[in-house]
Order: C-alpha cells, then structure tokens, then sequence
C-alpha cells in the first residue's frame, strides 16, 4: 500500500491562490480610526508596499517569485503521507491523508509565509524586520527565513515564554536573529508597562505593541514588521499546501477529499490547507471542512463576528472577524499558537456563508489523540497540531458508524519536539479541560460595545 505521494519539483505549484477573489460576498474593508475603512498608504510605515498589494489584492491566482520557490524547494513539497496505522487502531474505513508541514527546518507550516515575506521586504529595499513571538514558532520561522534571505531580525518574545523555552530563542538565535524578552527596555510600550508592572509575564499584545513601535520608529526608514498570521497575505502564501496536495491526492487518483480538516489559531494552516478546496466547494464539490480550535479559547464557535483590534494595545486597525475582544486572555493551555481571540478575516467570512464549519475539542482529548497519533505513526505532533487530530478520529469513528470509505485530508501543522512539557503533564495526570464559562466570555466582548460592527453577509447556499 502506498503510505507516501511525493510531488517532483517541477509539479509544484507557481502560483498562490487567493480566495478574497471568489468568496461570494466580498471581504468588509479593515477600519482605521474614526471607524474609516483603511486606506493602503495608511500601511506603509509598517509593511512594505508590496505585500500590502497583496493584503488588498482580488486577483484569484498570485505568481510566486522565482526566489522564493528556490527557497521552499529546500523542504517541499512536502510529502502527502497516509495514517495507515491510524486507520487500523481506529478499525475505520475510512482513509486518512496529512500533509506533513513538519518538515520543513523550524518544524511547521509558518515558513512558508515566512520566507515570502522576507523577499518582499527585501525587494523593497527594507534591511531589518521586526516580530513578535508567544510560543517562538513564528519567531524562529522569520528567524531562518531571514537568514537565509540575508536580512537582519528581531524577536520580541512574550517574557514567560522567553523564560520557559529557552530552545525556541537559541533556535532563533542559531539563525542569527536578535531576540528579547518582552516587555523590554528597548521600546516606550515596554518601558511604560515595566515600569507598572516589573514582574509582568508579558503578553502577545504588548510584544505586538514593541515590534510595531521598533519598526515605526527606525529613523531610516529600512525597517517593516512582520506577521505570522491573521491577514490576508499570510493566508495566500500557506495555499502552497493545499495546492500541492490536490495534485498528490489527483496522482493517486482521488478526486476530492470528503473530509478537510485543520486546526486554527489565527487561521493560517487551515485557510493553506483548505482554501483551494473550499474553491471547488463554492465551484458545487460536496466536503465538509473543518477548522478546530480549543474549547478554552472559542473564537469561532462562540465568539461573535465584530469588528475587533488584532493586539491588546490596539495599534492594528479594526479587522471584521469572530472575535473573544481583544482584552481576552485565554487560559494557559499548552496549544500557545491556538490562544489568539480573533481569527482571519477570509476564515471569519467562510463561516458565515456555511463553507466551513468549526470545531471545539478540549485539551484532555487533545493530548490522547496525540498520543495515540505518535504512538502508531511515529511522529509527534505540535500540541496545536492535536486539535486537528481528535478532529480527524472524531470524523474516523463517524465514517466506521455510517460504514463509509471517506477521504479524511488533515494539515500536520508542525511537530512538538520543542513542547514536550505539555506531554509532561498529560502523562502526570495534571492537565484539565477547560470550557470558558459564559460570565468570563462576555467581559472582553463588553469592551467591543462602542466599535462599529460588520455586516454579516451571507448568500445562503451552504
Ligand atoms: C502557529 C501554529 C499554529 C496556529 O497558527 P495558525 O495561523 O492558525 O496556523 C498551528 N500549528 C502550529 C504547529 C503552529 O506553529
């Protein structure tokens, strides 16, 4: 039995495909302030020019520069692997395929963004980008994609994390990036909260906040920031993942995949995953699609779509998105890349018109499911990654009731060699689950009361 599809070089996609062309009611605008929709140039101290093109951009298919293909052919395509071991633990008929993002040198899917947008700052001229990190993936991510692109970097890293992950920044560092402990002595926002608060955890808001400011405040203008997920941009360059694996799973003679499946913090790996499927969807294909997120932190199954800020400090603009508010401080589950309380606005819209259909799993399930997953297959999963997973044995099971032969694709976001803690206290006994209760979900989302809010647009035929 075939266990692997690998795609040559030349059969790898060259274009990126971007779904703000087909949705089929347009994206609302991001909001500055006052409540006016953003104007590009508005962007510019912050991003280059050309990525926000791209950040605006309704043309359905992208070209991926040359340079950047040379780039991701150092680890993909990545492979299409069948779960055959899975299957028989499960005694499903059901066929489990994942494309395995694990592969690639920091260890997950947030490369592929990475490195394309290291070129595109540097084709405009910029030196130097600046980030911030929770966990470090997206951190160590630019970090090698910087180097190898001959750009310098900086890391704003969440100071708990910092203090707690200490592979993460020496990866970082090992790619010749910079990182620091936010809140940091380096930055106005960092000064102001430590000198309030010295013995402050930090938070992704105010690392977002510092990043920002380094960026804005660089005096020859050589300087942009960076973001791991969220906008529109980020998603288009992950479709690279989902492109190549129609063309693995056409090469095995599979038409379409009846389940796709992928967990979803800011939404990146999932919309890379799904979003060409969710183009032949709008296009009449029957799949259910599935983005999962943790039950502790309910973005898309229980928050509302409103316009929310994407940092606690409120320097983004107002984006329309499901949203927990942007005061929302998930509990500390061990999926660090899956606490955000917003989500991208293309994934927000999907929703809403019934092309995908969230998901909440608890950690404890969570865990077992990536146990089980490392236990017969090998590898061992991200802990954000094992959302996706007990999604994936969730529908399993459903097919082995219906006694159907399903197609189940899933997204490997990334491999959890570095997060091995949280398996700690799995096997301890002293993880728990964590259903947000109502009361503390409607504080954060008071705050939103005075923001404009979207209109929620839907055509109804799904
Ligand atoms: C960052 C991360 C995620 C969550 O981010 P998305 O933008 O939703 O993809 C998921 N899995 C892994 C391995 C990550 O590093």
């Amino acid at each position: 039995m075939q266990t692997k599809v690998l795609l040559n070089v030349e059969d790898m996609p060259r274009q990126w495909y971007n779904l703000a062309a087909d949705l089929p009611s347009p994206l609302q605008p991001p909001l500055g302030p006052g409540g006016i929709p953003i104007k590009p140039e508005m962007l510019a101290p912050v991003f280059p020019m050309n990525i926000i093109e791209q950040e605006v951009s309704t043309q359905r298919w992208i070209d991926i520069p040359q340079e950047v293909l040379e780039v991701l052919w150092k680890w993909r395509p990545s492979p299409l692997q069948r779960a055959c071991a899975l299957e028989k633990a499960l005694g499903t008929p059901a066929k489990i395929f994942f494309k395995n993002e694990s592969v690639s040198p920091p260890g997950s899917h947030k490369p592929n963004t990475a490195v394309a947008q290291a070129w595109y700052n540097k084709q405009f001229g910029i030196k130097r980008i600046t980030t911030e990190t929770g966990a470090g993936q997206w951190g160590s991510a630019l970090a090698f994609a910087c180097s190898l692109l001959g750009l310098e970097c900086k890391v704003f890293m969440v100071r708990i994390s910092f203090d707690q992950k200490p592979f993460r920044k020496l990866m970082m560092e090992t790619w010749g990036a910079k990182c620091v402990a936010s809140p940091s002595t380096e930055t106005n926002a960092g000064r102001e909260i430590l000198a309030k608060h010295p013995d402050t955890p930090g938070s992704l808001g105010i690392a977002i906040s510092e990043a920002v400011e380094a960026a804005v405040t660089d005096g020859t203008g050589s300087t942009r920031y960076s973001l791991g997920s969220v906008l529109n941009h980020v998603m288009l360059h992950q479709t690279i993942i989902g492109l190549e694996a129609k063309k693995q799973l056409a090469k095995i003679g599979i038409v379409k995949p009846d389940v796709v499946i992928a967990c979803a913090g800011g939404g990146s790996n999932f919309a890379g995953i799904a979003f060409p499927f969710v183009n032949d969807k709008i296009n009449g294909a029957e799949i259910d699609i599935i983005p999962v997120e943790p039950t502790s932190c309910p973005t898309m199954t229980r928050g509302p779509f409103v316009y929310d800020h994407g940092d606690a400090a409120k320097m983004t603009p107002l984006l329309p998105m499901h949203s927990l508010g942007h005061d929302f401080i998930p509990p500390p589950i061990h999926a660090g890349g899956l606490r955000y309380h917003g989500i991208a606005p293309l994934v927000s819209q999907s929703i809403i018109e019934g092309l995908v259909t969230p998901r909440a799993i608890d950690q404890i399930e969570c865990y077992e499911a990536a146990v089980l997953f490392a236990r017969v297959e090998g590898i061992i999963p991200a802990p954000e990654t094992s959302h996706a997973i007990a999604a994936v044995m969730q529908e399993a099971k459903k097919a082995k009731e219906e006694g159907k032969e399903k197609v189940i694709l899933f997204n490997f976001s990334g491999h959890g060699l570095m997060d091995l803690t949280g398996y700690d206290r799995f096997f301890q006994g002293k993880l728990t689950n964590y259903a947000l209760p109502a009361s503390e979900m409607g504080n954060a989302i008071k705050e939103l009361d005075g923001l404009p809010r979207p209109k929620v647009v839907r055509t109804g035929k799904w």
